[in-house]
């Protein structure tokens, strides 16, 4: 099953952001795999848009403030929410800071406001949106009369940087988080993975995770957890020495996650076996409580021909992304464990082709 809703994608050129992020990432998915035969085919017909998906579920509840403020700080939330010129001023500057658009003297960086034809604050209210997404494709997996695979494929999502009292790297709030922290207060999950398989560390996450325990949402007396996998770039942002100034030791991105595996430039024959191993402990620390839920978060940074400078250290072949993503699938399916899974990060015209491969070989078996 595919969620794609064309009206969740917009050029960031459109808010005058110039990064090398495609909106033609998902489309060229869809168009890809519409001309080889495979979206007609299960597992990943059919394809849902999000109004389909919800009259699929009965109308689910939408993402609303609650759910922002059940993993993230209230102030930070509230200053997103505030209206008017002084809270529209906040929400400004927790854009400008997301995406890294004023640079240390205070100048435009890849910020062109005059070739804007929307408001900067917009981009909020679709990234609400955008998390909608995530919680729908995790329901959809969840919750589909199809009874195998239990799989959704989400073209968007994957704001893992998002950390808890601001939004990092191009992640404003963190969806993953969200999406999971609702179907557990819905009842609908307890145990839950996060697999993130992007170049970068998912640095929001891990410290998301983190303060969720500490709060007491998760673990100890809970039956509610959440283990997260993250393998990445050794080295580079969000683990460079410019950070170790910036962020203070013991909050994101120095907070370990669960598992984590960082792969140092030119070892790339090394990542698959990590990546095993890594899987491995995943399952050892949850051994008592079988996930029912894994949110797969599918970057394609990692693959050779992304154009991010700061993903320029990872650089797995087209095969080897195909075979990473086949061993989380696989894996998953072993084990009878439904997955959502979610784009998350991917640059420049070839950002789409990890991922298109990877969903064409699945109609095979
Ligand atoms: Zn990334």
């Amino acid at each position: 099953m595919i969620l794609y809703d064309p009206d969740l994608i917009q050029p960031y050129t459109d808010y005058g952001i110039m990064l090398p992020i495609s909106p033609a990432r998902a489309p060229r998915i869809i168009d890809f795999l519409d001309h080889t035969g495979a979206l007609g085919t299960e597992p990943l017909k059919p394809v849902f848009d999000c109004s389909a998906a919800r009259r699929f579920l009965g109308d689910p509840t939408p993402i609303n403030r609650e759910d922002l403020e059940r993993v993230h700080q209230k102030e930070f939330i509230t200053t997103l929410y505030q209206e008017g010129p002084e809270g529209a001023h906040g929400l400004l500057k927790a854009l400008l800071n997301t995406y890294e658009l004023i640079d240390s003297q205070g100048r435009p960086h890849r910020y062109e406001p005059d070739r804007a034809v929307k408001p900067l604050v917009d981009l909020f209210h679709l990234t609400v949106a955008q998390v909608g997404g995530t919680y729908l494709a995790c329901r959809l997996a969840l919750e589909q009369e199809y009874p195998k695979p239990r799989f959704c494929y989400y073209l968007g999502g994957g704001m893992h940087h998002a950390r808890y009292e601001q939004g990092a790297g191009f992640c404003l709030i963190n969806d993953i988080m969200i999406a999971a922290r609702k179907l557990q207060v819905e009842n609908r999950s307890q145990c839950i993975w996060i697999i993130d398989l992007d170049a970068h560390k998912g640095c929001g996450t891990a410290e998301l995770v983190h303060f969720s325990r500490i709060r007491g949402d998760l673990g100890g007396n809970t039956a509610l957890e959440i283990h997260n996998l993250s393998i990445h770039m050794a080295k580079g942002w969000p683990l460079d020495e410019e950070n170790l100034h910036a962020a203070p030791l013991g909050r994101a991105p120095w907070i370990q996650g669960d598992v984590e595996i960082g792969i140092e430039a030119g070892a790339e024959d090394t990542y698959m076996p990590e990546l095993q191993r890594g899987l491995a402990v995943l399952e050892k620390r949850s051994q008592n409580l079988q996930p029912d839920l894994a949110i797969v978060v599918d970057g394609s940074d990692p693959y050779e021909h992304d154009e991010l400078p700061s993903s320029s250290l990872l650089k797995l072949s087209l095969d080897c992304c195909i075979e990473r993503d086949r061993l989380i699938y696989q894996y998953l399916q072993e084990r009878g464990i439904p997955s959502a899974w979610i784009m998350a990060g991917g640059y420049g015209e070839r950002a789409w082709e990890p991922n298109g491969y990877f969903l064409r070989t699945l109609p095979d078996g």
